[in-house]
Parts: C-alpha cells; structure tokens; sequence
C-alpha cells in the first residue's frame, strides 16, 4: 500500500517507522523545519495532506484528529476520490479511522492498532455489529449496487434478517444476523436478473470472453454478448485472447474499455465451457472467480529504470512505481538494496555486476512467463548500464514470447548530470559523457576518444574512473587530457552524490592525481572556459558559459 505517513514532529518518527513496517511502500513525510530523517520533507501541512488527498493516496496522519479535519475540510464537500484517512496518535496509543470507509480505512486501522497493540476506534454500525464491511467484497467480486446496499445494511442493523445464497466464503468469520425464514437475502450469482427489493446482489467475475475479431465495436459487443446471456457486466472477469497476439495494442484498449485485465491462452481447451458463441468472441463461464484468474497468463512486463545517483527525491515517480508493482528485480545487489523500500512477496535476483547480457536474457525469461519484472541501474539506464544489454539480448533473440513482452525504459538522473548540479554547471556547455574501463573496449579506443575530445575543447564525464583492475588507466587519461587544456582547467570531482557519504571536490587538472579518485568518482573535466567563483556558503561555484569565443 502506498500511504503516505504523515508527522509533525520528531516525538511521532519512531511509531511511523513502525506503521511503515506493516506497509513497506510507505513513505514517511516530515515537517521540514522539526523533523529529521523522515523520508520527505514537507513545509506545509494542510497543503500537503490536501495533495495527498487528491491523489487518492491514503493518510496516516500521527497527530490529533482535529488537526486532520481541519486540513481537509475545504475538499470533503465535493465528491470524487476518497482514500482511507487515520488519525494515530503519535505514541500510538490510538488509531482512529476519519474518513474512506469503502476504501478499506477500517481495515487498515485493524492493521495498525493490532500491530499497537490498542483497539481501534471503529465507529461504523455495520462493521460493530457484523465484524467486517458487507459492501466491500474481496478481489473477485463486485457489488452491484451501492446505494441499495447501503438501505440493505440499515435494515439489517434495524433487526432485519439475513439469508446467504450462494457461495460467500469470506463471510463466513462474520457475526450476521441469519435465519431460514430470513426477510433479507445477500445473493451471490453472476446473474443479470433485476433486484429484489429486499436483496443485495454480489457478482463473483466468474466469466472470460474469448476473443477471435477485434475492432473497435468490440467493447460494446462483448456487453450486449453478457445481456444476451443474462449474465451481469460485472461478472465479466477477463478478456483472453491466443498467447500470439500478446502485444495486439487495440486488444488492450478493449480490455482497458471494459475495465477488465487481459489474459492469453495457447490452446482452447484450456478455457471452461462456452455458455455463448458470438462473431467475434465466445463467453466461458469458470466455477469460481479463483479459477477464472488460473486461465491462461498475463501479459509480462519488463521495466529498465535508473534509481538516480541515490537520494529518493532524484528518482522520477515512475520509477517508484514500477519497484512497487514488480514481482522479480534483478541487478547487482548494492542497487537493488537502494530500490528499498522492497516488500517480502518481491523475489530479488542479485548477481555480480559483469553478468550483464546473461542477467538481461534472464529478465526476460521471467517476463515471458507473465511475471512484472524490474531491471535496477544506478542513474540513467541508458548511460553505461543495463538498457543496451537488455536491447542487445532482444535484438539478438527470435523468440516471439521475449518480443510481445511489454518493454520500457524509464530514465534516471545520470551521475554527471548529479554532480554537475551539486557543482553549479560545469557541463553547461558542449560536453561528452566517457566510460574509463576497458573491459567492454579496447583501451585505444579510449585514448582516441580522450585525443578528439581534448582538441574539441568539451567539457568531459569521466564514468568508471579507476578501480583495483584498472589502477594505471586514469593517470594515462590525464596525461592525454593534459596535450589539450592548460593546468588551470577546473576540475570537480562528484563521491557518492546522493548518498550518505557524499563529496565534492573542487580543484584544477595540474593539482589532479589518480590517488584522489575511486570507482564511486566521477570526474568532470572542464573546457578552456570553465570557471568558479566563492560562494556565500563556502567553496566554489563552477560553471562553463553558453556563449563561446
Ligand atoms: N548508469 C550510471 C553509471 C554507471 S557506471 C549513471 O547513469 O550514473 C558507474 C560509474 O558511475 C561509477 O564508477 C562512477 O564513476 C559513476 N557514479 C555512479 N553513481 C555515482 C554517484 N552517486 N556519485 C558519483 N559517481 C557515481
């Protein structure tokens, strides 16, 4: 669950680290000028609780209740989303649930006083008495309609009685006032038959459309095809369609039409029996909604995506979420362990850093399968990193189950660019991004590229400097680089930006020696026209100019 934990001062931080331990996808956001070592900072709290809202991201908020309905009330007078909102109090010795009812806000406050180790503050009737939300059934089944379940609830707490027909099973812990001769009967079937007065109707998605024909009257269609059948739309669990059309875009525009996901079969039979046959598709109707979801498989998806130098605000949210919908993650293992927060159920595929072709075939493979797959690099994917690996092992594969795999690349804040940032803009001009290592080229090519670079006063990127196996290659570089630019040239020499340990060192290339550099370094270094200046806080600002002469 994505919530955000909301907390105003530092008193509050122990117990939301303990609230974020049930919910590992949490983020913790701090008041900027009170709280240290929150996830996210914040300057103001109405604004940002209000945000938060609107974005339909659940609350925690760990302060007083007041405070909370006070920051929202301007927005609870419109409808529109409404996610679970809770007021916990910061030794967590209260957990009261405000607000997102059929959101699921007095499940969560189960899970958060039982973890407390308090009671919650559960005020809704039905949920008193009857131990759980009748209106909120779990994945697999829907409930037709809202308004009549609510009247249905009220009866029941007035004294009315209750009969089930049908299968139910998560009700079966529930305490409901049942009876043979009952005047109320919950109803579960996929039929699309008109409700009784007295009824609440619950559809379980037991039915699958299997598509042979798709244009675009195919949404429609497949809905009229469910009122032939007397079946309810909303018992419509997927579309299926052969494992060949896998990356068909105008079949997941269906799917998407109809709200439903898309499924993918290699033979027929696998599908349970026809209760339909239309032009261009036939409906199947599954037992239960747990075995609608066996048929077939997923489409897979694999996600290339650059963490940023390391500091949670410099990774794009899209990033974010594809580490908190993938199932496997693969990369090397300092990597994934900064994608954390991670939960229990994602499978973590750490290998060396070498292995890069063999790790890319293996994302695949797990793709293929119909897994969500994330493959982690620091920064940019794309810059001296896994996303030329992963397109290399495409290209070079005929297997049609890797090519209808759903394939992105999500960007990252690449090493320079975070250093130069720190820096001031010593890249502000042309300049060339270049790996040091000669493990994947020939070291001549290196010392051509240093040569062309040098003489094109670029300003230049050093990635993957120095390291224990390549201990004389920097010193040769710098050698190189200096034919070109005077020893005044400004360097800048970004350590572990975005992360913990962080340095940055400003100096000139006569005072640069291989000794102050390692592989966590990038070295920036700069044109004929770089320059610094003092800044206020201590050190310099460095730059290169946009014009030239
Ligand atoms: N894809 C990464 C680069 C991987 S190559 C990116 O776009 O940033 C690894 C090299 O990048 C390291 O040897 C170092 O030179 C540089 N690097 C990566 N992260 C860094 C950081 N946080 N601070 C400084 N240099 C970094």
């Amino acid at each position: 669950m994505r919530a955000a934990i909301v907390i105003l001062g530092q008193g509050a931080l122990a117990t939301a680290r303990r609230i974020q331990g049930l919910y590992p996808q949490a983020t913790i956001h701090g008041l900027a000028e009170r709280v240290k070592g929150a996830d996210q900072s914040y300057a103001n709290f109405g604004e940002t609780l209000r945000q938060l809202y609107l974005d339909n991201v659940p609350i925690v908020a760990l302060c007083a209740a007041g405070i909370v309905i006070r920051g929202l009330a301007p927005l609870l007078g419109e409808k529109g989303a409404e996610p679970p909102v809770l007021a916990v109090a910061e030794d967590g010795s209260a957990v009261v649930p405000l607000l997102g009812g059929l959101g699921g806000v007095n499940r969560m406050a189960r899970e958060i006083a039982a973890m407390l180790d308090v009671a919650p503050a559960i005020t809704t009737s039905g949920e008193l008495r009857f131990g759980a939300c009748l209106l909120d059934p779990p994945e697999g089944y829907a409930l037709n309609d809202l308004e009549q379940g609510k009247r249905f609830v009220s009866d029941l707490l007035g004294g009315d009685t209750l009969r089930i027909d049908g299968d139910a099973p998560w009700l079966a812990g529930m305490e409901l006032p049942l009876a043979e001769d009952a005047s109320h009967v919950l109803r579960i079937d996929a039929s699309a038959d008109g409700l009784e007065h007295n009824e609440l109707r619950i559809h379980p998605r037991v039915v699958l459309a299997h598509v042979t024909l798709v244009d675009s009257q195919l949404p429609e269609r497949i809905l009229q095809g469910l009122d032939q059948a007397r079946l309810a739309r909303l018992s419509l669990a997927a579309l299926v369609a052969p494992r060949c059309r896998m990356a068909d875009p105008a079949l997941a525009g269906a799917a998407r039409k109809l709200g439903v996901p898309l499924r993918f079969i290699t033979r027929d039979a696998e599908l349970p029996p026809a209760v339909l046959h239309g032009d261009s598709f036939h409906l199947h109707r599954a037992a239960t909604p747990a075995e609608a979801e066996r048929i077939g498989q997923v489409r897979g998806r694999l996600s290339v995506i650059g963490l940023g130098p390391g500091e949670r605000d410099f990774m794009i949210p899209a990033v974010r979420r594809a580490l908190d919908e993938a199932q496997d993650l693969l990369g090397y293992k300092t990597y994934v362990k900064m994608a954390e927060p991670l939960r229990a159920d994602q499978v973590r595929h750490c290998t060396d850093n070498r292995e890069e072709m063999q790790r890319a075939r293996h994302a695949f493979e797990l793709a293929a399968s119909g897994r969500r797959v994330v493959v982690i690099s620091s920064g940019d994917p794309g810059v001296f990193a896994m996303a030329a690996a992963v397109m290399e092992a495409l290209h070079e594969s005929e297997d049609p189950h890797w090519h209808s795999v759903e394939l992105e690349v999500l960007p990252g804040v690449s090493a320079a660019l975070a250093a130069a940032a720190r820096a001031g803009a010593p890249l502000g001009h042309d300049f060339c991004l270049l790996s040091l290592s000669d493990n994947l080229k020939p070291w001549e090519v290196i010392e051509n590229r240093l040569e062309h670079a040098g003489a094109a006063d670029l300003a230049m990127a050093f990635y993957n400097p120095i390291s224990r196996a390549r201990p004389w290659q920097l010193g040769r570089a710098l050698e190189i680089v200096r034919r070109h630019r005077a020893a005044e040239t400004l360097v800048v020499l970004g350590r572990d930006i975005g992360r913990p340990a962080e340095a940055l060192k400003v100096l000139t290339l006569g005072e640069l020696t291989p000794e102050m550099v390692d592989m966590r370094t990038l070295v920036i270094v700069g044109s004929s026209l770089t320059r610094r200046f003092p800044r206020a806080s201590g050190g310099d600002w460095v730059y290169t100019p946009r014009w030239y002469r």
